[in-house]
């Protein structure tokens, strides 16, 4: 997920838990479970579809027709991004995290060796990728706000935006104000996962640090 760095987090946020908070996940689960071949076929048919839709052509009986959903899908691919494939080299900057996630080898509590460049090795990283012929890089860290702060990010990005001409961010979340020294150094994306939309799994995935928060 590419999502440009244009509206206020907190808005957004507040905005997408509100929606989410709302969605009756069980009766789209139980519409899921119930749809038959005759109801993915309707759905497939609509020029505008809703969230019951979007339960059938998820469904087990919706995999028998899957040539057409794959159709439909590269229909729209196409429609709204033509055909288009924009590639990414990942740069990592550190390894340092204060979080412990149960999928991820940058945990707190792993015992690895850990790391993070400074930005002369930064801008030399940059230079091999671009040397390769890459122009877009995302810039990786975990989430640790003694290594990963203080300007560290502005001045990788100032650097890095000599001669690479789209750079985005994957990178701990932070509040608004925070983003916006890092866009007017030149960023222009940011990535951010969301593991999951269960809570309990959620709670279950990530054992410590402020990432456990919800
Ligand atoms: S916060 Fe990110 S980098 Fe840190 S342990 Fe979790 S997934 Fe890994």
């Amino acid at each position: 997920m590419n999502a440009m760095m244009r509206t206020d987090n907190r808005v957004s946020r507040d905005g997408f838990l509100q929606v989410f908070n709302h969605l009756p996940v069980a009766d789209l689960l139980h519409r899921a479970e119930s749809a038959t071949d005759v109801d993915v076929v309707r759905s497939l048919a609509r020029p505008v579809r809703t969230l019951e839709d979007f339960a059938v052509l998820i469904s087990d009986a919706a995999n028998r027709t899957l040539e057409n959903l794959c159709l439909q899908s590269m229909q729209l691919t196409q429609q709204r991004f033509g055909q288009v494939i924009r590639l990414f080299a990942p740069l990592y900057l550190s390894n340092e995290c204060i979080n412990n996630c149960r999928y991820c080898g940058f945990s707190r509590d792993n015992p690895i060796l850990r790391l993070t460049l400074n930005v002369d090795e930064v801008v030399q990283e940059g230079r091999m990728l671009h040397d390769q012929g890459f122009r877009n890089i995302l810039l990786v860290s975990g989430e640790h706000p003694k290594f990963v702060s203080n300007g560290y990010m502005e001045e990788c990005i100032r650097k890095l935006r000599a001669f690479i001409p789209s750079i985005s961010l994957e990178i701990g979340p932070m509040e608004t104000q925070d983003y916006m020294p890092l866009v007017s150094a030149g960023s222009e994306g940011l990535v951010v996962y969301q593991e999951t939309y269960d809570r309990t799994v959620y709670q279950e995935m990530h054992t410590s640090g402020p990432k456990k928060r919800l």
